[in-house]
């Protein structure tokens, strides 16, 4: 049997719903987080659970749990599902009332939950690199947010698809802000660059790590936005996330970057990442080859 969890309880999955007027469903006002396993372990849920609770309070809603209670029962999410490989989905919406625009009354109780879901790690890309298009970022001003509300996000996603890739870069005005499900990143002259973490990207666990990881190996990096210009100069780029962790884009509109393959900074920080979830999780079976 496969299982979720529906605010605080182990339910089989086929029987988890949600009312036709919980906030989440008609307003997306709620929050969310997608947490990768591997080896049956989950890779930086601190992190991710830190990042929900901000998210979740920035709009007015209170985890009614703890972290150290979240964490234990993710855990047991995972142990029933006999999940390996794989993500954990978890979202908080602000309960179900009446549909009004306005927050319902205090006592009203927000629906959390949280379902598993195999999937493997995207090797054939992560050693070969994806294509991507660019796009105008249409999304409001709060995307520090891990809100529900994905529209800008999903729209560009699927233009990206559309033209057969795999994502869609975005920016407003000249600057690159991130990509519709990911952080962006180029290298230039040796020196890694990636929008600064303020309202205008979602602050990627993935991103931190990355960063973390160029200040423990003396790579140099610079945490500020950049240009379209810059983005088209660019000796390497690549994109982060939970589910792609460092990867490679060799494609921006039809164009290669550089000679179209992966750069050696983004090698260097594909393996250093690897080594950071075997820390956290154990030995990868399947490797990324270069
Ligand atoms: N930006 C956006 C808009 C995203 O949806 C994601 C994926 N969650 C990211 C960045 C990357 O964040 P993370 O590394 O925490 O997955």
């Amino acid at each position: 049997m496969n299982f979720a969890i529906i605010n605080g309880k182990l339910v089989n999955r086929s029987e988890a719903k949600v009312d036709i007027e919980d906030r989440g469903y008609q307003f997306g006002d709620g929050v969310y987080e997608v947490i990768r396993v591997y080896n049956g372990k989950m890779f930086t849920v601190k992190e991710h659970l830190e990042r929900f609770v901000k998210s979740a309070d920035s709009i007015g809603i209170t985890l009614p749990y703890s972290i150290d209670d979240c964490t234990a029962l993710l855990e047991e999410l995972v142990t029933k599902n006999n999940l390996v490989e794989g993500t954990i989905y978890m979202q908080i919406t602000r309960g179900t009332a009446p549909r009004n625009h306005v927050f319902p009354a205090k006592d009203v109780v927000p629906t959390l939950v949280a379902y598993t879901k195999e999937v493997a790690r995207p090797v054939e890309s992560l050693t070969n690199g994806v294509k991507t298009i660019r796009t105008e970022d249409i999304r409001w001003l709060r995307c520090d947010i891990k809100s529900l509300n994905l529209l800008g996000n999903l729209l560009a996603k699927q233009k990206a698809a559309e033209q057969g890739c795999f994502e869609a870069i975005q920016y407003r005005g000249d600057q690159v802000t991130e990509g519709s499900s990911s952080n962006i990143f180029i290298v230039k002259n040796g020196v890694v660059i990636t929008h600064e973490s303020n309202h205008l990207i979602l602050k990627g666990i993935t991103k931190d790590v990355i960063l973390q990881i160029c200040s423990q190996n003396n790579i140099s990096f610079e945490e500020r936005s950049f240009t379209l210009a810059e983005l088209a100069a660019a000796d390497e780029v690549f994109l982060s996330s939970t589910t792609s962790e460092v990867m490679p884009i060799i494609e921006i509109d039809k164009d290669q970057v550089k000679e179209g393959l992966p750069g050696p900074i983004t090698r260097k920080l594909q393996s250093l990442f690897t080594e950071e979830i075997e820390k956290q999780c154990g030995d990868l079976t399947e490797k990324i080859s270069s």
